[in-house]
């Protein structure tokens, strides 16, 4: 069965997301960790995360996503913005044990011409300080669309950063179908020429996520504007192609399409129809 969910607010705690997931149709959700601009967390009523997870037992759900603040850079020029990400990312994955064994997605960051090499080092220096053997959660690096000097604009990027992680075995990574057709990638004719090019450079095993989006640009424009699906540049058929993939039809896959929550529920009904 198609595991498929969206991102939802947080705002009513872990219980209520879960609940709300159900009610979605959805079995795997995702949620940001705290507000963008990455402040200060809510702190962490056990009962709550407790209820999640046995409502996700009990109703079989796939690994849900924590999103890490998008506003946080761990490979950033200033040594005070590498710290603060740093020291977030790494109170999020204590927060994460309280639901032990999901996923802790993040943009890798933007090098601010400092060059790719620079940035995928400085993320690696930062995740070689974070990870710890005694951690539950994966932490998985986000495909990116390649805008301005985004790290992760294609798989040869993610693999520099995972290539110099010592915790290798706690790594792993999301892609976003609306990032890597704006990176270029063609998701639309040859899908499995990608999905070739991810083993080959990353390796399918390292895949543990996909977000599910259509986009409102054709390929190769690294713009990063996700779209409804079916609604955009990729389109339905190769989103079809996707989800059935025999390399991704087990993965979580998660909407982040411009939606509210009745059209989430229509295209989580419309991708289970398309699943089978
Ligand atoms: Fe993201
Ligand atoms: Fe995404
Ligand atoms: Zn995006």
């Amino acid at each position: 069965m198609l595991h498929i969910g969206c991102h939802l607010s947080s705002s009513k705690g872990f219980l209520a997301m879960g609940r709300q997931a159900l009610e979605l149709g959805a079995d795997t959700f995702q949620f940001f960790t705290r507000n963008p601009r990455g402040s200060k967390a809510k702190d962490i009523d056990p009962a709550d995360t407790q209820a999640l997870m046995h409502l996700m037992a009990e109703h079989h759900f796939a690994p849900i996503i924590a999103h890490a603040p998008y506003t946080l850079n761990l490979c950033g020029k200033e040594g005070e913005n590498r710290a603060f990400a740093r020291e977030t990312m790494a109170d999020d994955l204590r927060r994460m044990e309280y639901l032990p064994g999901q996923y802790y997605n993040f943009h890798p960051g933007s090098h601010v011409g400092q060059g790719a090499e620079a940035g995928a080092a400085y993320i690696a220096e930062a995740l070689n300080q974070i990870l710890c053997p005694e951690q539950t959660t994966t932490v998985l690096l986000e495909t990116m669309a390649g805008k301005g000097t985004e790290v992760g604009r294609n798989f040869q990027e993610i693999r520099e950063i995972l290539d110099q992680v010592t915790l290798s075995d706690k790594m792993g990574v999301c892609l976003d179908t609306c990032h890597v057709s704006d990176a270029g990638y063609d998701l639309i004719n040859d899908l499995d020429g990608v999905l070739a090019e991810f083993d080959r450079v990353i390796g399918l095993d390292k895949l543990k996520a996909i977000h599910l989006n259509d986009s409102k640009n054709p390929r190769g424009s690294h713009k990063d504007r996700h779209e409804c699906i079916g609604s955009g540049c990729i389109g339905l058929e190769a989103i079809t192609r996707i989800i059935r993939h025999p390399a991704l039809r087990d993965l979580p896959f998660c909407l982040e399409t411009p939606n509210d929550l009745p059209g989430y529920a229509q295209e989580v009904e419309l991708l289970r129809k398309l699943a089978e």
